[in-house]
């Protein structure tokens, strides 16, 4: 018997014999099958591909993550109530387990959406922490398991400083987490792709899919400005190692908001 894992976005499946028929997230429109079909490993076979990278951006966040899949990167963030991991990645080899365990192990793992559950349980299990996940979400768990804590409603305080807001627009639950220590106290926000940051890094955008380009709506895109109108933040964390909005990130997202709507109901004017 194997826990099977889609190479394509990194899903892990429940203990099979065989690889599972399909992967249901890559079938569905917001990920993608790639055109070679569909193909399978396991944590064991990734050890011997892949070795997870970490990146310090400045004090108590670091970035996890080794390219595979969609490139998902974590974030291990150290607060002054614990360390989090903010997203998930499928690698989880031994030097990461010996590494953070030395930085004192996690208290809990908090996910932004299905993209990033991967093999969430390995870390679950290695650091004996839960995972929050947003209940809106729920027919997108693909291997259930005690660990998972599903939540409901628009916020989740963690602990003092560390809040998960659901903000919706790509998936339902779609959820970023404020931490309000970050930054020297000037805020943080980590965002998985729920905001996706632009490539020139000086806007953020949203879609429903990224893949096959499918946007939102004018009252999605509103809400997800809504949800974090109360944060103060500076810094956001986006989804992959290079995709970051520095300073002025609460700014940043205004304007892009305001971009978004204008662009969508053709009142940009160019
Ligand atoms: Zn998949
Ligand atoms: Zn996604």
């Amino acid at each position: 018997m194997h826990l099977f894992i889609c190479t394509a976005c990194g899903t892990q499946y429940p203990e099979s014999a065989a690889p599972p028929a399909q992967c249901v997230i890559c079938e569905e429109e917001r990920q993608y099958v790639p055109p070679r079909g569909q193909t399978w490993t396991t944590l064991e076979g990734l050890a011997n591909s892949h070795m997870n990278a970490f990146h310090e951006y400045g004090t108590g966040i670091i970035g996890i993550g080794a390219g595979f899949a969609i490139g998902q990167r974590a974030l291990l963030v150290r607060t002054e109530g614990g360390n989090i991991l903010w997203d998930c990645v499928s690698t989880l080899d031994a030097a990461t387990v010996t590494l953070i365990r030395g930085l004192g192990g996690l208290k809990a793992i908090a996910i932004s959406h299905p993209h990033f559950y991967t093999a969430m349980h390995e870390w679950a299990r290695a650091f004996d922490c839960p995972i929050h996940l947003h209940a809106a979400d729920k027919e997108w768990v693909m291997r259930p398991g005690p660990a998972v804590k599903h939540w409901d409603g628009d916020t989740l305080k963690l602990w003092d400083g560390v809040t998960l807001v659901r903000c919706g627009g790509h998936f339902p639950g779609g959820t970023v987490m404020h931490w309000a220590g970050g930054a020297q106290g000037r805020g943080v926000v980590c965002a998985g792709d729920v905001l996706s940051i632009t490539t020139d890094r000086k806007w953020v955008s949203f879609m429903r899919s990224y893949p096959n380009f499918i946007p939102l709506s004018k009252r999605e895109v509103e809400g997800i400005g809504n949800a974090l109108k109360p944060f103060p933040f500076d810094i956001i964390y986006g989804h992959y190692f290079d995709r970051v909005i520095p300073k002025d990130g609460k700014r940043v997202l205004e304007k892009s908001v305001a971009r978004y709507v204008a662009a969508i109901e053709g009142t940009r004017g160019y």
